[in-house]
């Protein structure tokens, strides 16, 4: 089914803007050209600038989603003498729990709940550890971890910092060296409102200095530093989605950099919530990112069955969870080419859904 006349609240794929939309209709340039390395550089350039990512740092692209980042950071920058502390809130969480299963890597599930991990020092198993691997934004409850506090035990531990920040980069505040952050995992499709197929991992010096001879010729990433060196992948990229990041980091800066981003998306996800107070739907987690509203029925309705009749009903597409939370919560994006108007189709829908007067 194609959703071309759907309102599209999903976290990811997220609602695109026309000009970025343009551009995936032109014919795919060559890319084995001093050109496409000019746009791989802006790209590099762009990303890095974006994140305060400390002087040296590189990003290596991959054409995959954005597990493949997941998963090739992991192996990458974890082995057999490593021991991991593995932040697990939810789906996110348990995935790279289970990459470093696959990987063998020596790791804890640390499995936390109704915490922004502000206490992290306190909360975090009496361990030696050598890697802290966190989703910033768990995505899949919407559930927002404090950067600064697990920046600062790592830190103070010496422990790798690796950070996936797919679903919020753009819409929340993201600092590399803030937050003293050795890995950053951002992928196309959430805050970047790019199509799907393009995960960028981006590695500040310390992290290159630990990169290891690993067992995998696409995902080694010192064939991509070594490449990246040039402007070039080791293998053909993404090459429209890279023009379209391209694009788009202009556009961010043109409509004032990453802070009116960050900004913008907070002043929807505040209408929204604002929105919705009348409705019989209470807000899931008190540590929501700027990037998602995670909202549980008050009434006894499925949530689940919300999410069928706003799509059925009125061509709302808001996004269901699966297994046991299925009938208890379901998500709201606010990231991607969000305005309030466009929030206000989701709005009326809710309030024509459920009966209630917009007030
Ligand atoms: C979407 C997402 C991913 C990547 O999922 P893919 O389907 O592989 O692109 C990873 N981490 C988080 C937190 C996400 O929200």
């Amino acid at each position: 089914m194609i959703y071309e006349d759907y309102a599209i609240f999903t976290p990811g794929p997220v609602k695109m803007s026309d000009e970025i939309l343009q551009l995936g209709a032109k014919q795919t340039p060559y890319f084995r050209n001093a050109a496409f390395s000019d746009v791989c550089f802006d790209c590099e350039t762009g990303l890095l600038e974006m994140v305060s990512a400390p002087e040296g740092s590189k990003v290596v692209f991959l054409t995959a989603s954005g597990t493949a980042g997941m998963e090739s950071a992991v192996m990458n920058l974890l082995g057999k003498d490593d021991n991991a502390l593995v932040v697990n809130g939810g789906g996110f969480g348990a995935r790279f729990v289970d990459i470093c299963a696959t990987h063998a890597v020596p790791h804890t599930d640390f499995g936390v709940k109704n915490t922004d991990l502000s206490e992290i020092e306190k909360m975090a198993p009496d361990e030696a550890y050598t890697a802290l691997v966190v989703n910033a934004h768990e995505t899949s409850v919407g559930h927002l971890y404090n950067l600064d506090a697990m920046g600062e035990y790592a830190e103070k531990n010496d422990m790798l910092y690796i950070v996936d920040a797919i679903s919020m980069m753009v819409t929340d505040s993201l600092n590399m060296q803030q937050s003293n952050i050795d890995v950053v995992i951002a992928s196309s499709q959430k805050g970047l409102a790019l199509p799907p197929g393009l995960t960028m991992v981006i590695l500040a010096p310390k992290a290159i200095e630990k990169l290891l001879d690993i067992n995998s010729l696409y995902f080694n990433f010192k064939d991509y530093l070594r490449n990246g060196e040039r402007g070039q992948t080791p293998y053909t990229p993404a090459v429209t989605i890279m023009l379209q990041l391209q694009a788009r980091l202009k556009q961010i800066s043109k409509r004032g950099g990453v802070a009116q981003s960050i900004e913008n998306a907070k002043t929807i996800a505040d209408y929204f919530r604002a929105s919705i107070k009348a409705l019989p739907l209470k807000e899931y987690t008190a540590f929501m990112p700027n990037a998602m509203t995670t909202l549980t029925p008050t009434d006894g309705k499925s949530a689940m069955d919300i999410v069928n009749d706003l799509e059925e009903k009125y061509k709302v597409m808001v996004c269901p969870n699966g297994g046991a939370e299925r009938d208890i919560v379901f998500r709201v994006s606010h990231m991607g080419e969000m305005t309030k108007e466009y929030t206000d189709i989701l709005i009326d829908a809710l309030h024509d859904y459920y009966g209630i007067a917009r007030s």
